[in-house]
This record gives structure tokens, C-alpha cells and sequence, in this order.
């Protein structure tokens, strides 16, 4: 059944949902476009999956339409991403002719009229070629860490960036010298969503039980697409230094998004070691992203949640782990900074020893592991919710609309 704004009440208290019809209603009958590359898996998808919804109930007419590429296309993307993120490889001037040829195709079969045009990451950014004249306004939603990119890439992209009349990042330390202004807007989670709403132990049984996974010794837990950039051969390294001091299991689960082809061979070495080791669970369905209910079992369940990415825009899968009331061993990068509190939500780490170090410590303090995922829950209940991305949106709507 779909979620209505009220229903959220439960979470925010009233006063929130009150907020969000007053900012909403100067803003009734707007028109509001989100274009991203993906349905499924991956961060943004999960986050319009429930926004678009909500803004369409707040009266703003909001549609989401995601541009489609061949593997080419989402090789040289995955290339563009990882530069940016300061991954310096080269990237062909074919590819990004094809990347440029994509996205004007898909801007002539793509609906792009609307008041509001919110492009999401590196993916459709050229789209904005094919903005039609009017009084729109188009906004880059940059959702990675462009804090050190690669400089060709970028000097590449700021011609299209730069025909934008505003960027939002997700947070102040990822800001560029842009003659746009830039607006800060961190991510967020849907707390009722079947990824986030509360279980039943049974269920948490259940889907342990359908992975093979016995709970019989604390469970540490990262998800994660399998990326290199979150560095799951760092996770096994660290589950093994751990291991030598407490007995415990490590579950890895994630899928493989459509726009991500590296993810299969990150997987496939993944695969490679771990195999023969009976206490590390690799839950990993090939093709499609692992169910949202499942992926919150596996939180629920979990003792201790590790997200050690080397780097990263937000990191939602942080923000799920703290909303279910577990400590996090982090890496003090991107968004991980920007959520955990180190010390007191979990800890921000720096080295596969210190994750190591945090988990043996946390296994060997349960009542303190259990307090600072209580102040987990707390920080996201406070600051990483959807009420409160969505009121930040419409403030900025309501700056912005063209009247
Ligand atoms: N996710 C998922 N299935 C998977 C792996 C991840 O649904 O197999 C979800 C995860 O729960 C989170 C999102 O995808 O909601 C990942 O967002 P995050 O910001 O952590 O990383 P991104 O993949 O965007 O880099």
C-alpha cells in the first residue's frame, strides 16, 4: 500500500508534517522532473523511490523518468564516476563522444519539459543540452564526492555543469569553484519503506535461515554494491584480524546494479576469497539487487554494521544500519563523516587494523555497542530522514520556482 505523508507522523511528530504542507502549498501545481540512469539498486533510485511519491501527495506534479545507455554508454559512466571521485584514469575520446551521443538521444525521446528539472549524478548530465527554451529551472544533483576529481573529467564536465542553474551536493566540503550557486542537501532515508520499517524477529529468522546463515555467534555486516571503492577485500581483512581474537561470522550482501558494470568482477574476486570459509556469508544474488525486506533483515539482525568505503557521497547504507539501532565502524570519508559521530554513534576509522581494533573492542563491550546504536537512531531520527529532505527541497522550490 503506499505510504501518505501522514503516515509519517508516527516518526516526526505532527509539527514536521505541518511544516511540509505549508512550504508545499505556495508551490501547489508545480511541475517537477527527476532524471537519474537507474530503477533499481544504488542510492538514488532507492531515495526517488519514495520522494516522488511524497511530492506528488504535497500537490507538486512530479515525474521520474531514467534515460537509458548501452553497456558502453554505462562503462564509460562508471569511468566518469570513479575519475570524479578522483580515480584518475583515462578515459577515450570515443567514450565520451558515445557519452555525448547518448544523452542527446535520450533527451529527444525524454519528456524534459517541466518547471523544475533535477538531473541526478554524472550519468544524464548532458541532457542539458536538450533543455527546452522556457523558464524551467535545471538543477545538478550531484549525489558522489567531487572534492579532488581528476582534472581533465572535470574541466570536461564544467562545460555542462556550468549551463546549469544550480548544483546540490551533499555535503559543504564537496563544493567547487562553479559560477552557479551550490546548495547543500544530504541524502536520506524513507523510515517506513520495506527497506527501513520495522520486523518481526521471525522474519529476521527466516531470512538468516533462507542465506544459510546460523546465529550463533555475533554477525558483522557491510552491504554494499560490490564496488571497489567500497573495498570489500578491506572488510575480509579486517573480519580476519578480528577473528583471531573473537569468534564471530561477516555476512557481505549486495547486488549488482544496471549501470554499474564493474560490480561482476568485483564480485567474482570476491568470490574467489572467501571461498572454502565457512564463517563468511556471501549473499549476493546475480542479476538483480537483493529484496529491500531482506536487506533489513540482514541490518536487524546484524551485531555490528561496517562501511568501509574509500570513498563516498553519503553512504545510505550507514544511515540504515544507525536506524536500526546498530553501532558503525566507518571510514572517515565523505558522507560516513557527515553521519557517524565518532566515539558515540560507532567509530570513523582509518586503516583495516583500526576497523579491526573498533569491532574486537565493540564485541567485547555489548552494552556500549548497544548505546551508541541507540544514538545511532537518535542522529538519523534528527538530521537524515525523508521529512527533512523533502522540506529542504521545497525551500528551495519555493526560492527558485520561476514565476
Ligand atoms: N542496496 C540494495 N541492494 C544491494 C546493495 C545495496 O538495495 O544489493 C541499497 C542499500 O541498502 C542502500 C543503497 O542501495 O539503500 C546504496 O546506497 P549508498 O548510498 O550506500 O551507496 P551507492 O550504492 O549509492 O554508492
Amino acid at each position: 500500500m503506499a505510504l501518505k505523508i501522514h503516515d509519517y507522523e508516527k516518526v516526526v511528530g505532527p509539527e514536521k508534517i505541518a511544516e511540509l504542507e505549508r512550504l508545499a502549498e505556495p508551490l501547489r501545481g508545480l511541475s517537477l522532473l527527476h532524471v537519474n540512469s537507474t530503477l533499481v539498486g544504488g542510492g538514488v533510485a532507492e531515495m526517488l523511490h519514495s520522494l516522488v511519491p511524497l511530492f506528488n501527495e504535497l500537490g507538486i506534479k512530479t515525474r521520474w523518468e531514467v534515460i537509458k545507455g548501452s553497456p558502453l554508454f554505462f562503462r564509460t559512466t562508471k569511468s566518469i564516476h570513479n575519475a570524479l571521485q578522483g580515480n584518475g584514469m583515462e578515459i577515450a575520446p570515443e567514450m565520451l563522444e558515445r557519452y555525448r551521443e547518448i544523452n542527446r538521444r535520450n533527451a529527444e525521446i525524454l519528456d524534459l519539459n517541466a518547471d523544475i528539472v533535477v538531473i541526478h549524478d554524472p550519468q544524464p548530465l548532458p541532457l542539458i543540452e536538450g533543455r527546452p527554451p522556457g523558464r524551467s529551472r535545471w538543477i545538478w544533483r550531484c549525489h558522489i564526492d567531487i572534492s579532488h576529481p581528476a582534472k581533465e573529467i572535470w574541466d570536461f564536465l564544467k562545460g555542462y555543469i556550468e549551463r546549469y542553474d544550480m548544483v546540490i551536493l551533499s555535503m559543504p566540503e564537496f563544493a567547487k569553484y562553479l559560477p552557479i550557486p551550490q546548495d547543500i542537501i544530504p541524502p536520506s532515508i524513507d523510515p517506513l519503506s520495506e527497506k527501513n520499517r520495522e520486523l518481526q524477529a521471525k522474519k529476521i529468522e527466516e531470512v538468516y535461515a533462507k542465506h544459510g546463515v546460523p546465529r550463533d555467534k555475533p554477525i558483522l555486516l557491510q552491504v554494499s554494491r560490490f564496488d571497489p571503492f567500497k573495498d570489500p577485500i578491506g572488510v575480509i581483512e579486517a573480519y580476519e584480524l578480528v577473528k583471531r581474537e573473537v569468534d564471530c561470522r561477516l555476512v557481505f550482501a549486495g547486488g549488482i546494479a544496471s549501470d554499474d558494470p564493474e560490480s561482476s568482477e568485483v564480485l567474482e574476486r570476491v568470490r574467489r576469497r572467501v571461498q572454502g570459509n565457512s564463517s563468511i556469508h556471501l549473499i549476493a544474488p546475480q542479476g538483480e539487487p537483493l529484496p529491500a525486506l531482506e536487506i533489513n533483515a540482514l541490518q536487524r539482525g546484524a551485531d555490528i554494521i561496517i562501511q568501509k568505503s574509500l570513498k563516498e557521497g553519503f553512504a545510505l547504507t550507514v544511515t540504515e544500519a544507525m536506524w536500526k539501532g546498530k553501532p558503525v565502524i566507518g571510514t572517515a570519508v565523505g558522507g560516513i563523516k557527515l553521519q557517524v559521530i565518532d566515539g558515540v554513534t560507532g567509530f570513523l576509522v582509518r586503516s583495516i587494523e583500526e576497523v579491526a581494533e573498533r569491532i574486537t573492542f565493540l564485541l567485547h563491550n555489548p552494552d556500549l555497542a548497544q548505546e551508541m546504536g541507540e544514538m545511532g537512531w537518535e542522529q538519523v531520527r534528527r538530521n537524515f530522514l525523508i521529512t527533512r529532505h523533502l522540506r529542504d527541497y521545497l525551500r528551495l522550490f519555493s526560492i527558485i520556482t520561476p514565476r
